[in-house]
């Protein structure tokens, strides 16, 4: 299957069946974010247990990027400590800038990595980094966050 395809397949999957959307009962985090360029509007909550994320789910809207892309980030990071859902993150965000590039550290993305051709998609890099950029925010900063 040819990769453009491949990627547009994962992105409507995501946005057809997201598997992370709605809202959680008594979440630790809860946060905003928004993307005004493209109306993309999310409320991220996590639930995090001795420094681990239990859960994680999102509500809002946005495009279907911006949607797929909080899906599989959410997918991602349930399981991992927050140093590591914040190091992802951060490999994340790299990708799509066009600034990390190498295999291994993409495939450590494992899915989200379909997302690698939105590095030539200018317009929409703030749609595919949103989730991601929340997720980091408010494991870095949880006093901006509400929540439990
Ligand atoms: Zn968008």
């Amino acid at each position: 299957m040819e990769l453009k395809q491949l990627y547009r397949e994962i992105v409507n999957e995501h946005n057809l069946h997201p598997v992370h959307k709605g809202k959680m009962e008594a979440p630790d985090l809860v946060l905003r974010g928004v993307n005004p360029s493209c109306g993309d509007d999310i409320t991220l909550q996590l639930k995090v247990e001795d420094g681990v994320i239990t859960d994680a789910m999102y509500d809002g809207s946005g495009c279907a990027i911006s949607q797929a892309s909080v899906d599989m980030m959410a997918d991602q990071i349930i399981g991992k400590k927050k140093d590591e859902a914040i190091k992802l993150a951060g490999t994340f965000v790299g990708m799509i800038k066009g600034e990390i590039t190498d295999e291994e550290s993409i495939e450590a993305l494992d899915e989200a990595a379909a997302l690698q051709d939105v590095a030539h998609m200018p317009a929409r890099v703030k749609c595919a980094v949103l989730g991601w950029h929340t997720m980091q925010e408010m494991l870095e900063h949880p006093e901006k966050a509400t929540g439990n």
